[in-house]
């Protein structure tokens, strides 16, 4: 079969031409051949492998292109990328890999095209397009990936215990692939990750980690993590989550699956969020539920202050994985140990002071607190689903009147340590705390509106409350 359409990007003509220059046989292979037979959209990146030097190619290739950009060469692995207006292309030579059982690091040597296929991960990461004059847009297609696009299959080229146990990222990428393409992984392929899961432990946490983030990037993320359950790898990677899962009874009362209810959050808040960390928080939300369920004759299951817990997992558990330790772990840990605030407060009837507590809590937040709290509504009841949602948009437009009016959101007292000083005469002191606290109180409680002159009433009142003497000498 013949792809030239697949190749009509300048590019290709100039890589053929180099190749031919060179007298390389010269192909593309990998992502870019599966997501143009898939119509995936605009590729990106595409990788080119040549039998023999793929920098030497990728040199030729530079000073064909107008501009000649620059080759950036990485000598170590034997790869070269050029960064071109359209694409960023990446050339590396045919290799014929061996592993060593305890890294995923092969002895390498050159080899065939058929070489390089069969270590490709899946059928449909291994079908190349010809570069070459004289079969220029043939696709050579070893194992018949294009069968198994067509069908949907994440299968290996080779025997999947070999395949998966040579590189145990594999296993994550299989899962990845199966969610993003919403594809079937073939059984066997799935029992041999079963059988090899605990091999993922060679592997670094960062490789597992940017498998992860695509697995919440997709469109439904729990296809992913209901796979890595399946397998056994979740409890290597994610154990927090694996313990919320099952359902335990006593003396007739049952809770539900916090496993099974976290992905439908996660799947929920997809529609309304890009932003991975909020998809991260909602996948963490309930972590916390594990360690602390109870069970009590009188009311039945409790999980009494998960919230709070689980935002110290999190902390834990990105540490673990060596996720970033900055502001994205202290949103995850807030959104967690926040989940439970907006519920509480839509039951127990919507008060302004309630609400300015939540937004001068959640700060700028406050809206991606809303939205991970709506996406927990997993009720299949459907009266329950609309009133829950409804409560919800009260809240919502609470929040927008009450910070339309005391703009709570990021709190500056409205009066300063310094004047409080001045006012009272008073050098640091405990008092000064109490002052600020108090205004903020009664700003938060609605007493006073959350303006200068009413705070500053406000603080002399509550000084001569404390016994302290109001200094007129600057007045
Ligand atoms: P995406 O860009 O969506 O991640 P991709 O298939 O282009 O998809 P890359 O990680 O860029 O993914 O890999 C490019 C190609 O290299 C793959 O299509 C596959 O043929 C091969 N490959 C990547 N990682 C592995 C691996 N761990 N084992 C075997 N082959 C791999």
């Amino acid at each position: 079969m013949n792809y030239k359409e697949a190749l009509q990007l300048d590019i290709f003509s100039i890589i053929s031409k180099a190749a031919t220059e060179l007298q390389l046989e010269t192909y593309v292979i990998g992502g870019y051949v599966r997501d143009f037979l898939l119509q995936r959209g605009d590729a990106k990146d595409v990788d080119i492998v040549a039998v023999g030097s793929g920098i030497e190619l990728a040199k030729k290739v530079a000073s064909l292109l107008p501009g000649k950009p620059k080759v950036q060469v990485f000598k170590n692995y034997g790869t070269a990328m050029i960064l071109t207006e359209e694409i960023e292309v990446e050339f590396v030579g045919a290799r014929k890999e061996s592993y060593e059982r305890n890294s995923r690091n092969p002895a390498v040597e050159n080899g065939t095209l058929k070489d390089d296929q069969d270590r490709r991960d899946f059928t449909i990461n291994a079908m190349a397009l010809s570069l070459n004059t004289e079969n220029f847009g043939d696709l050579l297609d070893p194992f018949n990936g294009l069968q198994d696009l067509e069908n949907k299959r994440i299968v290996t080229p080779l025997n999947p215990d070999i395949t998966y146990s040579d590189d145990p990222l594999r296993m994550m990428r299989a899962i990845r692939f199966a969610t993003q393409l919403n594809f079937k992984i073939d059984p066997e392929s799935l029992e041999a990750i079963k059988r090899n899961a605990e091999r993922i432990e060679i592997i670094s946490k960062e490789r597992i980690v940017v498998e992860l983030n695509k697995i919440l990037a997709s469109n439904t993320p729990s296809i992913g993590f209901k796979l890595l359950e399946k397998t056994g790898l979740l409890s290597y990677i994610l154990p927090e989550l694996a313990a919320l899962k099952g359902i335990d009874e006593k003396e007739g009362q049952r809770h539900k699956d916090n496993f099974y209810h976290t992905l439908e959050v996660v799947d929920n808040i997809v529609p309304n969020t890009e932003n991975v960390w909020l998809r991260w928080a909602a996948l963490l939300h309930d972590i916390g539920k594990a360690p602390t369920k109870r069970f009590h004759k009188k009311i039945g299951w409790t999980f009494h202050g998960h919230e709070f817990v689980g935002g110290k997992m999190v902390y834990k558990l990105f540490k673990r994985l060596r996720m970033p330790l900055n502001e994205k772990v202290k949103y995850v840990q807030k959104m967690v140990s926040m989940s439970s605030r907006p519920i509480v407060l839509s039951q127990d009837g919507v008060t302004d002071s309630a609400v300015r507590r939540l937004v001068f809590d959640a700060g700028d937040h406050v809206d991606d607190l809303m939205t991970l709290c709506e996406a927990d509504i997993t009720t299949k009841n459907p009266r329950k689903f609309q009133k829950y949602h409804h409560n919800f948009q009260i809240v919502r437009q609470k929040i927008v009147e009450v910070e339309e009016r005391d703009h709570v959101r990021n709190f500056q007292p409205p009066v300063s340590g310094e004047e409080i000083m001045e006012t009272f005469n008073l050098k640091p002191s405990k008092e000064i705390g109490i002052i600020k606290h108090a205004i903020k109180e009664a700003i938060l409680e609605g007493e006073i509106p959350n303006e200068y002159e009413a705070a500053h009433q406000f603080m002399i009142a509550k000084g001569k409350e404390l016994g302290l003497v109001e200094n007129t000498s600057n007045k």
